[in-house]
């Protein structure tokens, strides 16, 4: 399952448990929940999207979660969200709890990576540190979601002597069984993709916008049987290197324009997503790549990231830079305006712009100096 139909699934869940323990009082994100769900039956499937949140009910406890267009392991497809007596079923319960906790297991090993290359940095003062975390992150990247394990082995090796955390990054993979001939992987995001009527060597929404936008199509993956494979692990896939892909774009295109010199990719250890020195202060960057701009907020309130953003120096510059994709794959009105409006109260260090309009601004602070 694509990283953006998985996160759907799971909200939809998420959702109705919330719901089952409080009946009086819909959750408070049902409304987008609903209308995510909306968009993604009218692309995926041939299903009617419910009108209402009755019709929205109905859905979920007569359609099978294979018939809603979402891909999950056999054992699980034929179940329906909602039972028959309108609860959560106990198995799809079951299939959610599993999932959440292996996403966490996940993410907590790229958030493991991090700290101890922080304790590892603040212990040792070593820049080596700093520029590997770089590099590790850089790393997992489209073009590596799936390889020989030897790769992963000669970054282990590069940086062995440096640090004790780079082991660490053997478990960001597992095992891959891959066909002896047709393995074809997503030309934006790498993923091993499957050919069935439903799924049609789909991905993300995102990855559907940029591959129509380029005229891209699925690649076929050259397997040698004399090697090994492995593929990045779900969680590490969905919250590490799908929002990585943006990140990545926007770094390539400011080192196109004004040199790699200035220009760094999660420099100090992941503080910003990149940073551009200019002759007297720095510009950093944060993209964030969410499919709404009302969940994207949320986030940087929870993890709170005002208080990096605020405490950077006089002269520097924070820009929050939303992809492109996002303002033509977000319906719910002007993506941009929505999270400026609810930044207001929050913050005036943070301009908020879209991508495309980062370049000119980072070059008119460049040279105006
Ligand atoms: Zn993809």
């Amino acid at each position: 399952m694509t990283g953006e139909s998985y996160d759907l699934l799971i909200s939809i869940i998420r959702t109705m448990i919330e719901w089952e323990q409080e009946y009086r009082r819909m959750p408070e994100d049902s409304k987008i929940v609903v209308n995510r769900l909306n968009s993604y039956l009218i692309h995926h499937t041939n299903i009617a999207p419910p009108k209402n949140i009755r019709e929205f009910i109905d859905r979920i406890q007569t359609l099978p979660v294979y018939e809603l267009g979402f891909e999950v392991d056999d054992n699980f497809k034929n179940y329906k969200i909602i039972d028959e007596n309108g609860r959560v079923d106990s198995d799809i319960r079951h299939w959610y709890d599993n999932s959440i906790r292996n996403d966490d297991v996940d993410q907590n090993l790229v958030k493991e990576f991090l700290l101890e290359c922080r304790g590892e940095f603040k212990k040792s003062g070593n820049r080596m540190i700093a520029e590997m975390y770089s590099e590790v992150r850089a790393f997992v990247n489209a073009s590596n979601y799936c390889l020989t394990g030897d790769r992963i082995m000669n970054l282990v090796g590069k940086y062995s002597n440096v640090s004790d955390a780079i082991v660490k990054i053997r478990d960001w993979y597992e095992a891959v069984n891959l066909k002896s001939q047709d393995n074809y992987v997503c030309p934006v995001c790498g993923k091993l993709l499957d050919n069935d009527i439903l799924k049609e060597f789909r991905c993300t929404d995102m990855c559907m916008y940029y591959r129509d936008k380029e005229s891209l199509l699925p690649k076929s993956l050259a397997v040698n049987e004399e090697f090994k494979y492995r593929k990045l692990k779900r969680g590490i896939y969905t919250y590490t290197l799908l929002p990585g892909i943006s990140e990545h774009r926007i770094y390539h295109q400011l080192c196109e324009l004004y040199g790699d010199e200035k220009i760094l990719l999660y420099p100090e250890i992941d503080k910003f997503d990149i940073s551009v020195i200019f002759d007297s202060g720095t510009i950093y960057i944060d993209v964030k790549d969410f499919a709404s701009p009302h969940d994207l907020v949320e986030t940087l309130i929870n993890n709170q990231a005002f208080i990096k953003m605020e405490g950077v120096g006089e002269d520097d510059y924070v820009y929050l830079v939303i992809p492109e994709h996002r303002r033509h794959l977000y319906k719910g009105g002007n993506y941009k305006n929505v999270v400026r409006k609810k930044l207001r109260q929050l913050t005036n260090k943070v301009r908020v712009i879209y991508e495309d309009e980062l370049y000119k601004e980072v070059g008119d602070i460049i040279n105006e100096l």
